[in-house]
């Protein structure tokens, strides 16, 4: 029995945790590492991808991986392959900013799945869309949540923090500001507005959507949604960042 956990490398204490969850299933732990290009529509974006595949290995391995698996992009896309589709939350919020980003990664998860054939598959919360799409394939593989990993000021660890001078990280803290600002809120309408308004008080972030979906479908939610959650992107020097967070109901 295998349990796979995707990766794109650059191990963090977010992708460690992924791993923790699976060695605690008792099964073979495959750590799958792949900065997968068809998931990239900016070329900029995948060259300055962060790679340390010497330190991953260690990292994975400590965490708990009995394989740090590196395929290659032969292996998994061999000439003629066929791009799958994501559907139609393909095509909202991350989706919408990154044209044909999720059918990259549905593409790769695929073959992935394939060619490891694993019971069951570790995704983080962090990536809510991509995990939601994911779930959606309705593949063999049981598809496992890790809820996000976060530094000690909230920051969701990210491969593309590394990015991020000094200031930068001080600037992308009001994303989780926001975020903990907003499930605060008494009523759905406010929440909107505080992730909103807060978000404005940081001229360095420049945002590209903060809104409170239905997890369900990603449509906008209203005060009958039963799980909502409040999801935002952006970018601080150049680097977009993503994180997300479930909000109460009132
Ligand atoms: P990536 O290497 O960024 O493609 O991420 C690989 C997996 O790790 C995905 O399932 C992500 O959602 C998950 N992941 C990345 N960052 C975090 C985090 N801070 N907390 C939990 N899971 C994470």
């Amino acid at each position: 029995m295998t349990v796979l956990v995707p990766t794109m490398g650059a191990l963090h204490k977010g992708h460690q945790g992924l791993i923790k969850r699976a060695r605690a299933l008792d099964k073979d732990v495959i750590v799958s590492i792949f900065v997968n290009p068809l998931q990239f529509e900016n070329k900029e974006d995948l060259e300055k991808y962060p790679r340390s595949p010497e330190r991953d290995i260690e990292i994975a391995t400590i965490a708990g991986a009995n394989e740090v698996w590196f395929p290659e992009y032969e292996d998994l896309f061999p000439e003629g392959f066929k791009t799958l589709g994501a559907g139609a939350l393909g095509n909202l919020y991350e989706g919408a900013s990154r044209p044909g980003h999720f059918d990259g990664v549905v593409t790769v998860i695929d073959r992935l799945f394939a060619i490891a054939k694993p019971d069951q598959a570790i995704f983080g919360e962090k990536d809510f869309q991509q995990l939601t799409i994911i779930k959606a394939m309705n593949s063999k593989v049981e598809i496992i949540a890790v809820p996000t990993v976060r530094e000690f000021d909230g920051l969701a660890m990210s491969s593309r923090n590394a990015r991020l001078s000094e200031s930068g990280r001080d600037i992308a803290l009001v994303i989780h500001r926001a975020l903990a600002a907003a499930k605060l809120a008494p009523t759905i309408e406010i929440a909107h507005e505080i992730l909103n308004t807060t978000l404005s008080t940081e001229p360095g972030f420049d945002k590209d959507y903060a809104a409170i979906i239905d997890e369900k479908d990603f449509s906008l939610a209203d005060k009958k949604t039963e799980n909502r959650r409040a999801i935002i992107a952006g970018w601080v020097e150049g680097v977009r960042l993503i994180d997300n967070m479930p909000m109460v109901g009132r």
